[in-house]
C-alpha cells in the first residue's frame, strides 16, 4: 500500500444532455482509487450503508484497491449526491447532497494504514480529512482537495487543514472562493502565501496549472468528441497523478509528468457515466493519450 485515499463513497444521480443515472457508484474516493489503481495499490478509507452494492466493493478489490478501511454501517444509508449538467458541461448544478452515514463517521484506520507514505485527502468534510491525517505517522506527501460546499460551511476547519498539507488541489472557481477574491492570480498568490508548497488548479476542459517555488506549469486537456458525464473527472485526475507519483521521487519534472498522466486518465472518466470507463481501463490505454498531450505541449525554439 503506497497511497491512502480518504473521501466520499457515493451513490450518484446525474443528469447530462447525453443521459442520466440513478444511484450509480461514485464519490471522490472511488474515482480516485480506480485511477490510482492503474499504478499502485491504493487503500481506501470511507463509509457506506448496507444499501451499497457489494459487487461494487468486489469490483474495487479486483483492481487491487484495499478496502479494509471501508466501513459498512448496518442498516445505514450511503452518501448520496445529485447533479445536473447543461449543454455546457463545464456548468454543474448540485441538486442534493445527503451525507447519511458520513454524518457520524469516525474512522479508525486499520492496521498497517498509519505508515502509508502518501495521503490523498479527497473531497469530503474537512473535519474528517483532519481526523484521518491525525492518525497518520509521518507521510512524505499530503495532498488535499475540497469543494464549494465545505468552503462555505466549514471555513475554520479548512484553514486548520491548510497548515498541515503539502499540496492543494482545487478548481479555479473554488480557488477564488477560498481566497475570497475574483482574481485567480491573486487567489494563487494568497493560497501559496499561506505556506502550501504546491498548488494545482483544475480548469476542466481547459486543463490545469501547477504553481510551486520551482516554477509554473500549464497543461492542456485533450479535446474529446464524446464527453458523456464529467462527474469525477477531478478525482480521477488526482488519482492518476498521485498513483503514478506514489512510487517516484517528488521532483518538479515528475510532478509535471504526473499531471499529464492524471489528465490522460481523466479523459477516459468523462467518456461514460459513473465509473463505466474506469472499471476495465488498463495502463496501456493511456499511452496514446499521453503522447497526444505531449505533442500538444511541445514547441520548438521561438
Ligand atoms: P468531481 O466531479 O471530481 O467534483 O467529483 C464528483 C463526485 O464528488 C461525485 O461522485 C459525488 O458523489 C462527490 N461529491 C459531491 N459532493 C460532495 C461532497 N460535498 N463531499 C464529498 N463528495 C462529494
Amino acid at each position: 500500500m503506497t497511497l491512502l485515499i480518504v473521501g466520499s463513497v457515493a451513490l450518484d444521480s446525474v443528469q447530462t444532455p447525453f443521459g442520466a443515472t440513478e444511484n450509480a457508484v461514485g464519490g471522490s474516493a472511488v474515482y480516485a482509487s480506480y485511477a490510482a489503481s492503474l499504478f499502485t495499490q491504493p487503500a481506501i478509507v470511507g463509509v457506506v450503508g448496507e444499501d451499497f452494492p457489494k459487487q461494487e466493493i468486489t469490483n474495487l478489490r479486483r483492481r487491487g484497491v484495499r478496502t479494509e478501511g471501508l466501513e459498512i454501517v448496518r442498516g445505514g444509508k450511503t452518501f448520496r449526491w445529485g447533479g445536473r449538467y447543461g449543454d455546457d458541461v463545464n456548468q454543474r448544478e448540485t441538486l442534493f447532497t445527503e451525507l447519511n452515514v458520513f454524518q457520524d463517521f469516525a474512522p479508525k484506520l486499520p492496521k498497517g494504514y498509519h505508515d502509508i507514505p502518501n495521503v490523498f485527502l479527497a473531497n469530503i468534510d474537512p473535519d474528517l480529512q483532519i481526523d484521518v491525517l491525525g492518525q497518520m505517522r509521518k507521510p512524505r506527501l499530503v495532498v488535499c482537495d475540497t469543494m464549494n460546499l465545505w468552503i462555505k460551511t466549514k471555513p475554520a476547519s479548512l484553514t486548520k487543514l491548510m497548515n498541515r498539507i503539502d499540496v492543494l488541489l482545487l478548481n479555479d472557481e473554488e480557488a477564488r472562493m477560498l481566497a475570497d477574491t475574483s482574481s485567480l492570480a491573486k487567489a494563487v498568490s494568497k493560497l501559496r502565501g499561506g505556506g502550501i508548497e504546491r498548488l494545482i488548479i483544475k480548469k476542466g476542459e481547459h486543463g490545469s496549472m501547477m504553481f510551486s517555488s520551482e516554477g509554473t506549469f500549464a497543461a492542456p486537456a485533450l479535446m474529446l468528441p464524446s464527453v458523456k458525464d464529467p462527474t469525477g473527472a477531478g478525482d480521477t485526475f488526482a488519482g492518476g497523478m498521485l498513483g503514478w507519483l506514489a512510487g517516484r521521487t517528488l521532483t518538479e519534472v515528475n510532478w509535471r509528468k504526473a499531471i499529464l498522466v492524471g489528465t490522460a486518465t481523466a479523459s477516459f472518466c468523462v467518456e461514460d457515466f459513473s465509473v463505466g470507463r474506469l472499471r476495465d481501463l488498463e495502463k496501456g490505454d493511456l499511452a496514446r493519450r499521453t503522447t497526444e498531450l505531449r505533442a500538444m505541449m511541445s514547441v520548438g525554439r521561438v
